[in-house]
């Protein structure tokens, strides 16, 4: 079941109250944390390729910008509202805040099917969205990047509009562009490797041994088949993965690269030779040492937790575990690496792209990856520290993290004008 966008949004402030409650954060600072900053609606006219005119509408809400300047995604889908966009705006925030990002959180995204649409009707929809918000964003003020539908050719259009318009070249204004117009080397594979510590340092903190570790992977899109292959590169057992048509496990494990063949010859990895197929459920109840949600929300859920086996679950997907599934997960004892923390290798090279754009200079694919693994363990241990003292789970520990230090960035700065 989908949440409405006022479901999220609703949950997302109850969680954030939650927290709020527990740090015994002032009042005042609290209610200016339930508000966004800004919320920008804007109207988008586009020339369809028929030579009709159709108007789409397009948000770029930003929360908060204490820590940096808005750093967010931009998505294009049909159920694009005002509080989808606020609520993922909100939790943008406490995901840059968790990784300690010196930025702010923010969310855009225009109301359309672009399923539907041609490259062209694409283009110039990105362009008259991008004059829109032009006086909102920039590379000192708010950067977007990449979300659904949105991809980096979208950020390409957004860049060039950007700096037609400013008159200077200013590949800085997005993350997630193409590498030879400024992209960072690694980003692809960013989530996965972020993904592939979080796993490798779970196992260290819980006496896991990673070499031969059991691991199952629901998902094999970008997240999920990088994941794979990282752990696997790495020593771990690949022994289920699945997509939307189904599952493989293999006792003896799997080699990613070859599944991947598979699938791109077949369209799922269910049939890969030498592999048993298996349903999505029974891989969310296989007894492994790790495993690792990638593919959509709300596939744990109170129907199926008390089946899950696996030791510790890491989050690579967007909210893959309800509420009351972890409620259940926690007193059977199962470990939860959060997708804030788990998942957010991919925002943090969008920032390592934007320090190489704003130094004009170019990490290696290594360069970047180090980077990212030295903040990803800071980020996994700082966690970890918050959840024990307070007693309570990794997924409750991220957020008071996040919320106390853009609590204490607010309170800090005061009140102006
Ligand atoms: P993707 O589209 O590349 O891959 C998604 C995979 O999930 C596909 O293999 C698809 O077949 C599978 N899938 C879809 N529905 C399924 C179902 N009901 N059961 C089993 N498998 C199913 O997407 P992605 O970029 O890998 O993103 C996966 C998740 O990770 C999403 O929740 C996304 O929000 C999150 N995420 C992605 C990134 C990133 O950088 N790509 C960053 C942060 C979070």
């Amino acid at each position: 079941m989908e949440l409405s966008g006022r479901e999220f949004l609703d949950s997302v402030l109850k969680q954030f109250d939650d927290v709020a409650d527990t740090l015994g954060i002032d009042e005042g600072v609290k209610e200016f944390l339930r508000t966004p900053k800004r919320a920008l609606i804007v109207s988008v006219p586009v020339k369809m390729d028929d030579g009709s005119v159709k108007v789409f509408v397009g948000y770029r809400v930003q929360h908060n910008n204490a820590r940096g300047p808005y750093k967010g995604g931009i998505r294009y889908h049909p159920h694009v509202n005002l509080d989808e966009v606020t609520a993922l705006a909100i939790l943008m925030t406490w995901k840059s805040a968790v990784v300690d990002l010196p930025y702010g959180g923010a969310k855009g995204g225009v109301r359309c099917n672009p399923k539907e649409m041609s490259k062209t009707e694409l283009e110039r929809l990105t362009r008259r969205y991008t004059a829109a918000i032009y006086d909102v964003i920039g590379p000192v003020a708010d950067i977007p990047a990449p979300d659904i539908y949105t991809d980096p050719q979208t950020m390409a259009w957004i860049m060039d509009t950007y700096s037609q318009i400013r008159g200077q070249p200013t590949p800085e204004v997005v993350t997630g562009k193409p590498v030879y117009l400024g992209g960072s080397e690694g980003r692809e594979e960013a989530t996965a490797y972020g993904v592939a510590v979080c796993v490798r340092e779970a196992a260290k903190r819980y006496g896991i041994s990673f070499k031969n570790a059991t691991v199952a992977v629901q998902g094999y899109g970008n997240v999920g088949y990088n994941t794979a292959r990282i752990l696997h590169e790495w020593g771990a057992k690949i022994v289920a993965v699945s997509d939307s048509k189904g599952g493989i496990l293999s006792n003896d494990g799997l080699i990613p690269e070859k599944v991947m063949e598979h699938k791109k010859k077949t369209g799922s990895v269910v049939g890969f030779e030498g592999a048993q197929n298996i349903t999505n459920q029974e891989l969310l109840a296989l007894s492994v040492d790790f495993l690792i949600p990638a593919a959509i929300e709300r596939q744990i859920t109170e129907k199926n937790a008390d089946d899950v086996k696996a030791k510790v679950i890491v989050e690579g997907a967007n909210g893959p575990t309800t509420p009351e599934a972890d409620e259940i997960l926690e007193q059977k004892g199962v470990k939860v690496v959060p997708d804030i923390l788990a998942n957010a290798g991919g925002v943090t090279v969008s920032y390592l792209e934007w320090v190489q754009n704003v130094q004009k200079v170019r990490w290696t694919r290594e360069e970047v990856l180090d980077r990212l693994d030295r903040r990803m363990v800071k980020s996994f241990n700082d966690v970890l520290e918050e959840s024990k003292k307070y007693g309570v789970s990794m997924r409750k520990g991220a957020l008071l993290l996040a919320v106390s230090r853009v609590a204490e960035a607010v309170t800090t700065l005061g009140i102006w004008p």
